[in-house]
């Protein structure tokens, strides 16, 4: 019996889920619709030009691959796009073949999704007289030094990474590790570095590898009695790029082959370029020995960028993708998100998946009502001062009577709420929170608290209050 297309649709939709990011998958998949299956040609209907766009740039070969598994080798894929008619009785729609079957014009292209597939680095093991230029670098060819926007908070590891590429085990950047939090850009960063060294020294043997894989393939290795192949392997890398290095933390036994290949690559002048989440003297669980060679080189970190590094990473990303927004809109998404790039970029995409599926144009209003979806689970922090001042206003009282000594009642129940407040939704301590309430001390923040909460059980107006001040405050930290 043959498939239906909602069966073949249902059947690589798991297996996309299951390689793509969660936020991926419901912006990009769930709005699509299979319509039909005739002839091995499996048509899906999409919400817009922009994400047919958007799906053949990203998604075209994992897409190409689950549906030729599920319908044969000669599985074609068409869109139908839903235009933007004026007439909404009447929606247009216009076909369009995927290029997955002429796909020279994708070949070249390394999207995300390729990564994945490409999992499992080619065994080199199994080919006897291996020689190096065989060796597959792992590069991401979009991560280079031209994407990767310059800022205060990355100056110093993208010059020294820079260095590193023009003089491969030639500088004292030897190791060179980068740290910061997750989606700083360590990983982009150790790739344009590995792009560039190839660039400028084709030569080199390249290799790039997350720290994750090293120590699975250890474990292969080392199951397989092969502990000093994969050591001879990694031995022959002119640059080896290791990230995310806080995974060794727990794995000693990978350690112990880590160190023998460090210290092998290290004093042939070869490179090894590390990232890490944290400062290496931070990586609890890491050899003592190990720690000490991170020591010879250079640590450098990536910081969260600043405003304007926002901006320019924005305006950045918008022309790559040959995207315009509204200038305003631009700043109130580089004011809001503050985490990290990867969030900004998520805002970015969500911003345009949400204008054109709702067919509407993006403004500042789109963009708080999307921000608000998107950078729920990074919020910011409200301050003690922000939540003052929230008071304040509310209440109608100046912000030095909080700090004054005054016992007038309507003062002192502004400043025990805002104390409440600040207890509830700041990690501020006690005393901290004393502090900027004129300098009381903490028992009194504790008394404060206690009072508000017995005025919310008996108190309705109170209560309604309080309620009130409480949604201000989780708005504001959006
Ligand atoms: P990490 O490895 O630190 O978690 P990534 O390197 O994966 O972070 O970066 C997350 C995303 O942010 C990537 O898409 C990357 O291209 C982007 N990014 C990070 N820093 C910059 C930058 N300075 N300029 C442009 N894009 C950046
Ligand atoms: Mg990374």
């Amino acid at each position: 019996m043959s498939k239906t297309a909602e069966q073949v649709w249902e059947n690589s939709l798991k297996v996309i889920k299951d390689n793509i990011s969660w936020q991926a998958y419901k912006t990009w998949f769930e709005p699509i619709k299979p319509v039909s299956l005739e002839n091995e040609i499996l048509t899906i209907e999409v919400p817009s030009q922009f994400f047919y766009e958007w799906i053949e740039e990203h998604y075209v070969e994992l897409i190409a691959k689950t549906i030729k598994r599920e319908i044969g080798k000669n599985a074609q894929l068409e869109y139908r796009i839903l235009m933007e008619s004026r007439n909404a009785h009447n929606p247009a729609s216009v076909r369009v073949s995927s290029s997955t079957q002429g796909s020279a014009a994708y070949s070249n292209q390394y999207t995300q999704v390729k990564q994945q597939e490409d999992f499992s680095i080619k065994n080199p093991f199994v080919i006897p007289g291996l020689k190096r230029s065989q060796i597959d670098p792992q590069l991401n060819p979009n991560y280079t030094f031209d994407r990767f926007v310059e800022g205060e908070c990355n100056k110093l590891a993208r010059n020294a990474g820079m260095a590193v590429a023009q003089k491969p085990g030639g500088t004292s950047f030897n190791p060179l590790v980068i740290y910061g939090g997750s989606g700083l850009g360590k990983t982009h960063l150790v790739h344009a570095i590995g792009n560039e060294t190839r660039r400028m020294h084709p030569n080199r043997t390249v290799l790039y590898v997350s720290a994750e894989k090293f120590i699975h393939q250890f474990m292969e290795h080392a199951r397989n009695n092969e502990i000093n192949d994969f050591i001879n392997f990694y031995q022959l890398i002119d640059v080896l790029i290791i990230d995310d290095i806080h995974y060794f933390a727990p794995a000693i036994k990978s350690q112990d082959a880590f160190f023998s290949i460090f210290n092998h690559l290290h004093q042939n002048g070869k490179q090894l370029i590390l990232t890490s989440d944290k400062p290496p003297k931070d990586l609890n669980g890491m050899q003592e020995r190990l720690l000490s060679r991170f020591r010879w080189g250079l640590s450098a970190d990536l910081q969260m960028p600043d405003f304007d590094t926002r901006m320019a990473i924005l305006d950045h990303k918008m022309k790559n993708d040959g995207l315009e927004l509204p200038a305003e809109v631009v700043k109130y998404l580089a004011y809001n998100v503050q985490n990290n790039v990867r969030e900004i970029e998520g805002a970015l995409i969500s911003l345009l998946a949400h204008s054109s599926l709702v067919k509407r144009d993006i403004d500042i209003e789109l963009a708080k009502k999307v921000l608000r979806n998107i950078v729920k689970t990074s919020s910011k922090e409200v301050t003690i001062d922000a939540i003052q001042k929230m008071v304040c206003e509310y209440y109608s009282v100046t912000y030095d009577k909080l700090q004054a000594k005054t016992r007038k009642r309507e003062i002192v129940q502004a400043r025990q709420i805002s104390m409440f407040l600040a207890k509830q939704y700041t990690k501020n301590s006690l005393k901290t929170i004393g502090d900027h309430f004129g300098g009381r001390d903490h028992t009194t923040v504790i008394h404060s608290c206690q009072t508000v909460k017995n005025l919310m059980d008996t108190d309705s107006l109170i209560r309604e209050q309080v309620k009130e001040l409480q949604q201000k405050v989780q708005l504001a930290s959006i």
